[in-house]
């Protein structure tokens, strides 16, 4: 069976989600991606019941292969995957916080600098749409432009990483910084911090995911690390060299599988489990990865989304699914996956 680590990974992760409270039932659902499509879990299934060969491979024109129908909502999984380079993982549950807001058409806004770990500035919350459906897809494509979550409404959680430790690890962020806003709103709306205040939090955490000192205010009172790594992360000056330059965009050089007409084979057919399926004839070719949005561009545009407001008018457009040439999975295997995420759970508790 091939991916082996990634469906044991996904397996770990899904027993995780309600191990920690943030899943209940069967309700949650989880992807990864591999190469030409993805690897997601099954309809209705007990996942402490879940084998490997229990995971459906999917691939982006539809294709399916394993013993079982994909989650219902394989849609957004395959739309996310297909259009967002920059992720392996989604992750989606309905964890009692960010749902409880979502059932008000509320997102999370900058009441608390954390909303960072999202990518911008608020967490925004999609408008209604019923589940399985590719307007759902659309509209939560939408609401996680340039962010690695989004509330459903009246429904639940998105969540995008690279790797499941990661979709762990901001999920439970997320539905922790959910509970804290539903608190704080027993007594009023909160305050929100500047999109000043958050662009500073967004430069100091982009510093930290660099191997640099939190070192925003330029104080330079920052630990003394072996010889080793502090000639690497010393604090810049102008006279002994320019400042760090932080990539905008990553250039990768990735073999990808398209098939040659993937333009026509957006619509799968709908539940269709083809036990022997062969996957498109594909061709390799190289790509670069799509230029990120830097922060500094998310946060000047999105502070004008006030939690209050549902996202209605900023999510009311329909675009299609385009249909670029998704990148190799990059190999999160599940090795060391375990105490990852217990590091994680453990200080939920
Ligand atoms: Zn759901």
């Amino acid at each position: 069976m091939s991916h082996k680590k990634l469906r044991q990974g996904l397996i770990e992760t899904c027993i995780a989600m309600n191990e920690s409270g943030l899943n209940q039932g069967t309700s949650g659902n989880l992807s990864h991606r591999i190469e030409g499509g993805m690897l997601i879990t099954p309809t209705s299934m007990p996942y402490d019941q879940m084998k490997n060969d229990d995971i459906v491979e999917m691939a982006f024109d539809g294709t399916v292969t394993g013993k079982h129908r994909p989650s219902s909502e394989w849609r957004f999984h395959r739309d996310i995957l297909r259009k967002r380079s920059d992720v392996n993982v989604v992750l989606h549950t309905h964890s009692v916080y960010c749902t409880t807001l979502a059932t008000h058409g509320r997102g999370i806004p900058s009441f608390h600098y954390m909303v960072a770990v999202a990518g911008g500035t608020d967490i925004r919350c999609a408008p209604y749409a019923c589940f399985g459906t590719q307007e759902l897809s659309t509209v939560a494509l939408e609401a996680l432009k340039d962010r690695t979550a989004c509330l459903l409404g009246h429904h639940g959680l998105i969540v995008l990483a690279e790797t499941y430790e990661k979709a762990m690890w901001r999920a439970i962020e997320i539905e922790t910084l959910a509970k804290m806003y539903v608190h704080a709103l027993a007594i009023g709306e909160p305050p929100h911090l500047s999109e000043k205040e958050m662009a500073q939090v967004i430069e100091q955490m982009r510093r930290m995911a660099y191997g640099d000192a939190p070192d925003l205010d330029k104080v330079k009172d920052t630990p003394k690390l072996p010889v080793a790594r502090s000639a690497s992360v010393a604090p810049d000056t102008k006279a002994e060299k320019p400042a760090r330059q932080y990539p905008k965009a990553l250039k990768v050089k990735v073999t990808v599988k398209s098939p040659a007409n993937s333009a026509t084979k957006l619509a799968p057919v709908q539940g269709t489990v083809a036990g022997k399926a062969v996957a498109p004839k594909e061709s390799a070719k190289t790509v670069a990865a799509p230029k990120a949005a830097s922060p500094k561009t998310r946060s000047t545009k999105a502070l004008a989304t006030k939690a209050t407001t549902p996202a209605k008018k900023t999510i009311a457009s329909k675009k299609k699914a385009t249909t670029e040439a998704a990148p190799v999975a990059t190999g999160s295997a599940a090795t060391s996956f375990k105490s990852l995420v217990g590091s994680a759970l453990s200080r939920r508790k």
